[in-house]
């Protein structure tokens, strides 16, 4: 399974990094459709062009990979076409025709553009309760819901082959691509033949190149219609080359996996994504739920599952005040905003649609969408609005303070994982406050002191 979301995936990563959430999601999981949602956030305006001033900068990567600098992209650019001939014994191995290699991959240039986002280091990053006003909007819950009715007979006939819940599958449809309105109009062929042979993911991308061309060849999908995210993400669910071929399902019945025009192939190929990612038909995402006074905040880890019933007999209830459904389910408790923020008990199909796109804001807000859909509320808990997300390099700052002050952060990197968390509740026990992991500007400010 590929795992190059930590790096190619800065915003979303400091997102909820910066939301006191774990790193260990991001490790883990197909990272098949971050991209589109993150560097093309879901807006309810117009797609835009198509020949939006898409040029490379020029500039070397952000990264510091050798790989990123201006010279060594300039020099894989020029030897793109023999990096083409050298994916070719590979992609015959798969069956690929020599004539088709050759008919799919001729005029076929660079798409350099996609350096500047492959390296894209973001200054700025969304506050979790920014990022669920964007995508869990009126907007978005009206159009999910018409979706719902309207294939109400495709989405009830892939939850009886299935088991999962239509209005989570609606909602992936709907944080992905607006609901299809920005799944992206770079062809698949294109970008992934560049990032497999331009830059510094050539490995993960040679994989999603040689499954591009497998599609091709099938006529899956047409060519013309094979396009999407600068990484390859393409279709209203945003599948990567590599995610369609174990997951893709044909549930119209006319020969084709076709996740971009074909409804019922888009809903059906979902479902069995998550479902063999290990959806628990009935269940659900989670709860939000209330904390009781004096409640120990070194619960609120991921690495601390109990059953529901364990989190009852700590004070634990749901914020809607109606009881639990199910007491044996296993859950972890996640405070995406500290002890001042909303809180949430994590179950299993959290975990699974955290595999679809490894973050757990994503997953809340697809968890909260489809809710939503379905009738329920807004949250019950504010969150703590005023609070300011801090920037990389305070995040930096952050890590430094940190590990001057003797705790133990690891290497700093601007990403706070779960050690530079653990390093910020110890920090916070110190100088007497609740020990919520959470990267606030107060932390900062109280360790800018003295
Ligand atoms: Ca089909």
């Amino acid at each position: 399974m590929p795992r190059f979301a930590h790096r190619l995936l800065p915003c979303l990563v400091t997102l909820f990094l910066a939301a006191g959430l774990g790193t260990a999601a991001l490790a883990q999981g197909t990272p098949q459709n971050w991209l589109t949602h993150l560097f093309q956030p879901p807006s309810t305006g117009p797609v835009p062009p198509a020949n939006d001033a898409r040029s490379w900068s020029g500039q070397s990567g952000a990264s510091g990979n050798p790989l990123m600098t201006a010279d060594a992209i300039r020099a894989a650019a020029a030897d793109f076409g023999n990096c083409i001939e050298r994916l070719w014994p590979e992609a015959a191995r798969r069956g690929i025709t020599r004539e088709n290699f050759e008919r799919f991959t001729a005029g076929l240039t660079p798409d350099l553009s996609i350096m500047d986002k492959l390296d894209a280091q973001p200054e700025f990053t969304k506050a979790p309760w920014d990022y669920l006003d964007l995508l869990v909007s009126d907007d978005r819950i009206a159009h999910g819901r018409a979706l719902l009715a309207q294939y109400a007979a495709t989405f009830a006939a892939m939850q009886r082959t299935y088991g999962v819940d239509p209005a989570i599958v609606a909602a992936i449809w709907g944080v992905e691509s607006n609901y299809g309105a920005l799944a992206g109009d770079r062809p698949v062929l294109r970008s992934t033949a560049t990032l497999a042979c331009v830059g510094r993911r050539r490995d993960y991308f040679r994989e999603e190149f040689w499954s591009t061309l497998e599609i091709l060849q099938h006529g899956d999908v047409p060519a013309e219609h094979l396009v999407g995210s600068w990484a390859g993400a393409f279709g209203p669910t945003q599948f990567m080359p590599t995610s369609f071929k174990r997951y893709a399902v044909d549930f119209d019945g006319d020969g084709r996996r076709d996740v971009v025009d074909s409804v019922p192939d888009v809903i059906a190929s979902t479902a069995n994504n998550l479902k063999m990612d290990g959806w628990i038909s009935g269940a659900s995402w989670g709860y939000e739920v209330v904390l009781p006074q004096n409640f120990d905040y070194l619960l609120a880890d991921r690495s601390k599952q109990m059953t529901v019933r364990q989190w009852e007999a700590l004070g634990v209830r749901r914020a809607t005040g109606s009881s639990f459904p199910h007491h044996d389910e296993r859950a972890y408790l996640l405070l995406p905003a500290g002890a001042r923020g909303p809180a949430f008990l994590m179950l299993q199909n959290f975990r699974v649609i955290m595999k679809y796109n490894p973050a757990e804001a994503y997953a809340l807000a697809i968890g909260h969408l489809a809710d939503r859909m379905r009738g329920g509320g807004p949250l019950v808990q504010s969150w703590p609005r005023d609070e300011r997300v801090l920037t990389v390099d305070e995040r930096y700052e952050l890590q430094q303070r940190l590990a001057q002050r003797g705790f133990n952060v690891g290497v700093p990197d601007g990403l706070l994982g779960p050690q530079t968390r653990l390093a910020i509740r110890s920090f916070q026990s110190s100088i007497g406050q609740i020990p919520d992991g959470f990267a606030s500007s107060e932390v900062l400010d109280r360790l800018r002191q003295q």
